[in-house]
């Protein structure tokens, strides 16, 4: 059925990663390296009884330098980044005139759906990698030389609320090249919050009794835009924030979009950027997404800018994330990723320094050609021709 590539449960797929990713850490033979995606940090807690809603970003850093990771870093940053390049991309279709509506490309649940059964969208669809993919990927150049050593010398590890996320990692389109020539794979292994979970246990790490810890520098900055990227309609929200600014050269009078947020399956609303009317459009939950993309194809709506997410509520719902008994589960995590923004100095990716300092010491400027090579990618049809097959 759907969740062959949507998966929002995904327990069937889940191979035991988390063993992989043990032996790497007793034998310390490699440089390892961990990211952690913005939704895990308001769900771990609650495999170590912590009140659902809880925001524990230091225990679970500290957590992973306990468990031998040599950096920990942070996808966020990485979000940060994503929208910088996202948003220039829909700066750049406002002046060339589409193609519209632009998608955005960080679910890879979306991205198997667009490619199976929706190719048609597939020139609509943000060719910016996913935050886990620009995090891997400046990993194994900018921050490798900043080191100096090899790139193969480095185990990048995410931590992700997703199961899709391990076929994301695999893609051939993925892979970077490196200057003397050597193609890699950027990300390593993907293990979920619960199998993260499963080896502090494993470990004996007393979660809840550990001193926080703070995320490696330089790639552990980040704004309160890539926070709310753990949840539905956050994208949108982040990368409006900076759409606006470079559109208008303006500071924004209201940082949140509040329009877009919400649990509700569709989600619209119309954004006026300096008399301009950007029609956006929020869907998540396979359901809610197919209806809407049947809409869009049969004409019955037109948006200039829509985000997917193919778990309910977002990455906070993820297959991957603890399992809950709470029926108010996705509030209170969306609720703890919204208090992460608000208690942010920065709030506007564009904003953040070190964002700004990689662009300056390595990526030139957003979508500059190295910035292409490294950050962005491709889809292909992969709709099954054959009926034979399907039935
Ligand atoms: Fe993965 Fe998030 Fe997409 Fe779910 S919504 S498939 S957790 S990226």
């Amino acid at each position: 059925g759907q969740c062959a590539y949507l998966c929002p449960v995904g327990a069937i797929y889940e191979t035991p990663d988390w063993k992989k990713v043990l032996k790497l850490l007793e034998r310390k033979e490699k440089i390892l390296v961990a990211q952690t995606a913005p939704s895990v940090r308001v769900a771990l807690g609650e495999e170590f009884g912590m009140e659902p809603g809880s925001v524990s970003t230091g225990k679970m850093v500290a957590s992973l330098k306990k468990l031998g990771f040599d950096y920990v870093f942070d996808t966020n940053f990485a979000a940060d980044l994503t929208i910088v390049e996202e948003g220039t991309e829909l700066v750049e279709r406002f002046k060339e005139g589409g193609p519209f509506p632009m998608f955005t490309s960080c679910c890879p649940g979306w991205i198997n759906l667009l490619e199976k059964i929706y190719p048609e969208f597939i020139p609509n669809v943000s060719s910016a990698k996913s935050p886990q993919q620009m995090m891997s990927s400046v990993v194994k150049t900018y921050f490798a030389k900043k080191i100096g050593v090899d790139p193969e010398d480095i185990i990048m590890v995410s931590v992700m609320p997703c199961t899709a996320k391990k076929d994301e990692i695999k893609r051939p389109q993925q892979k970077i090249k490196l200057e003397d020539g050597r193609e890699i794979q950027t990300t390593d292994y993907v293990i979920t919050t619960r199998e993260l979970a499963k080896l502090i246990k494993l470990k004996e790490i007393n979660f809840a009794g550990l001193q926080d810890a703070e995320f490696d520098n330089p790639l552990g900055t980040s704004t309160g835009a890539a926070a709310i990227f753990g949840v539905t309609g956050g994208v949108m929200e982040a990368a409006l924030r900076t759409a606006y600014e470079v559109i208008t050269n303006k500071e924004l009078p209201k940082l949140e979009f509040t329009a877009v947020r919400g649990l509700d399956g569709i989600r619209e609303a119309e954004i006026d950027i300096e008399g301009k009317k950007v029609k956006v459009a929020i869907a998540h939950g396979t359901a809610n997404v197919r209806k809407l993309l049947d809409d869009i194809r049969d004409g019955k709506r037109y948006y200039d800018f829509i985000e997917i997410m193919a778990c309910p509520g977002g990455c906070i719902g993820g297959g991957g994330q603890p399992k809950s008994l709470d029926p108010d589960i996705l509030k209170k995590r969306a609720m703890a990723i919204y208090s992460i923004d608000e208690l942010s100095t920065l709030r506007k990716s564009h904003e953040n320094p070190d964002i700004q300092k990689l662009y300056e010491e390595f990526l030139e400027k957003p979508n500059s050609h190295i910035a292409h090579e490294l950050l962005h990618t491709y889809y292909t049809d992969r709709t099954v021709k054959s009926k034979a097959i399907v039935e």
